[in-house]
């Protein structure tokens, strides 16, 4: 299909529908296609960054979106929390920079920020703008868009579809700023975007058969508060199977601060070696350790596309070495 012609400007326009009726993205957002979660690290740190951003995070991810913005951005700050506490939003009235970034669902040890927390850094940060990575929690558990100004993600993890596409949601006064700074030097500056989105394309060529297939997946998705509650219960389940185990223990102690979406298990380097390398052989992928703790952890994805046989299967494998 041409990005030009009128057949993609009707898919693309009935895409962005899809996404905010079946996301509960409030109408007045603009939602950007970009090619990937990284992507869009960029594209905030070089179109919407005035002074400088301030990166809140507990894991490899976030540091990561730190490190990207450093390159652009020199100013960049960073403000690091334990994985097992909550992010502290009661503290947290920032009275520098003008971006304030955080990753929702950290798939790197399992954790995330949940939608009450959000909401607190809104509301003692009501002159920020506020950017969240929900890069392994979109499409998979309900997300109170309102309470952030930029969103972002890739469309491999929740929305169960192949890697090459991201979407960005902006609030209005995310629009605003992007108008006031006025960045214009890069392929995919906010407002060149911008600009081609308001024709339902994009300054590049995209990801079509991406955007086609994201239109497939979000015409089948049932209500994302039914999905949020089908996910929450299966994250219970498997941390039940995981507390009930002598060898693997869920990675992160605190329920409040567990991801739902995705599920980090711990053990010894020697067992984690093999239930690896035995599950490969039974044709099962498990998720890697992340960074430094590759060696101690897998990961189980917990996305709405996994299906219960699929569940039961990889629980009956592991049962051997609980
Ligand atoms: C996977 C992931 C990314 C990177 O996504 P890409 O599409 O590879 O750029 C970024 N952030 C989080 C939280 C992720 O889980």
């Amino acid at each position: 299909m041409n990005h030009r012609s009128a057949e993609f400007v009707d898919l693309s326009k009935k895409t962005i529908a899809l996404l905010k009726r079946k996301l509960k993205i409030p109408n007045e957002y603009t939602i950007f296609f970009t090619s990937s979660a990284t992507e869009c690290w960029e594209v905030i740190a070089q179109s919407l960054v005035k002074t400088k951003s301030i990166h809140i995070h507990n894991g490899a991810f976030g540091e990561r979106w730190f490190d990207y913005t450093l390159r652009l951005r020199p100013d960049a700050q960073s403000l690091p929390f334990d994985p097992e506490k909550e992010l502290p939003a009661g503290k947290l009235a920032l009275n520098e920079g003008d971006i304030i970034c955080i990753t929702q669902n950290e798939t790197s040890n399992g954790t995330e920020v949940r939608n009450k927390i959000i909401a607190a850094v809104r509301k003692n940060n009501p002159d920020h703008l506020f950017a969240v990575d929900a890069t392994s929690s979109m499409a998979g558990i309900f997300l109170n868009f309102q309470s952030a100004d930029i969103w972002f993600a890739s469309v491999q993890k929740c929305f169960g579809l192949p890697a090459g596409l991201a979407v960005m949601a902006c609030s209005p006064r995310a629009m605003v700023q992007m108008q006031v700074i006025g960045e214009k030097n890069h392929y995919n500056s906010l407002s060149l975007m911008k600009e081609m989105i308001d024709k339902w394309q994009t300054p590049y060529t995209p990801n079509v058969l991406g955007i086609y297939l994201l239109k497939c997946a979000l015409k089948n998705m049932n209500k994302i508060v039914d999905v949020d509650q089908k996910i929450t219960q299966r994250q219970k389940e498997w941390i039940r199977f995981f507390q009930g185990s002598k060898n693997l223990h869920p990675l992160i102690a605190n329920p409040e601060v567990r991801s739902r979406t995705v599920i980090a298990v711990n053990g010894s380097a020697r067992l984690i070696e093999v239930i690896k390398a035995v599950a490969r052989k039974k044709g099962m992928l498990l998720g890697e350790g992340y960074g430094n703790l590759k060696k101690e952890t897998f990961r189980v994805a917990n996305f709405p596309a996994i299906k219960k046989k699929e569940i039961t299967r990889l629980m009956n494998f592991l049962q051997a070495y609980r």
